[in-house]
């Protein structure tokens, strides 16, 4: 049973990969979407990656995780996963249908594609 309780956007909290291809920027600026939009809050992933003790117990204290990667090699979700962190949220943007490239020239439905897609998946667990 799941019995958290989601009443704060600060106990979600969203690590893109923040690639650097049109996909991981993509993911990059649907975590800040989300967090704009009150749905969670934009972590470090970096500060996961590095072993940062604040960063890991501050996100040991969350009670969802986001990941949200740019392509299949996944990197956020196995550096959260590499660092003992379940992940209850995913998305690759690729599987989207977005395709990667390296133009940084972002296109802004594509950033709402996938934010649109994690507000919907947030949302149904916290009952709004
Ligand atoms: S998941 Fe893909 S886009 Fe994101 S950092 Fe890794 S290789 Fe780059």
């Amino acid at each position: 049973m799941d019995d958290k309780c989601l009443c704060e956007p600060s106990e979600i909290l969203v690590f893109p990969c923040s690639g650097g291809s049109n996909v991981g920027q993509i993911a990059n600026q649907a975590g800040v979407k989300l967090t704009q939009d009150g749905m969670g809050r934009f972590f470090c992933l970096a500060g996961i990656g590095g072993h940062v003790s604040g960063m890991i117990e501050s996100t040991k204290a969350g009670k969802v995780i986001v990941a949200i990667d740019g392509c299949p090699v996944a990197c956020a979700k196995k550096t959260l996963e590499h660092a003992g962190f379940n992940i209850d949220e995913y998305v690759q943007v690729t599987e989207l249908g977005i395709e990667k490239d390296h133009n940084l020239d972002l296109n802004p439905s594509n950033v709402g594609k996938a934010a649109d897609y994690l507000i919907s998946r947030i949302s149904k667990r916290r009952g709004i």
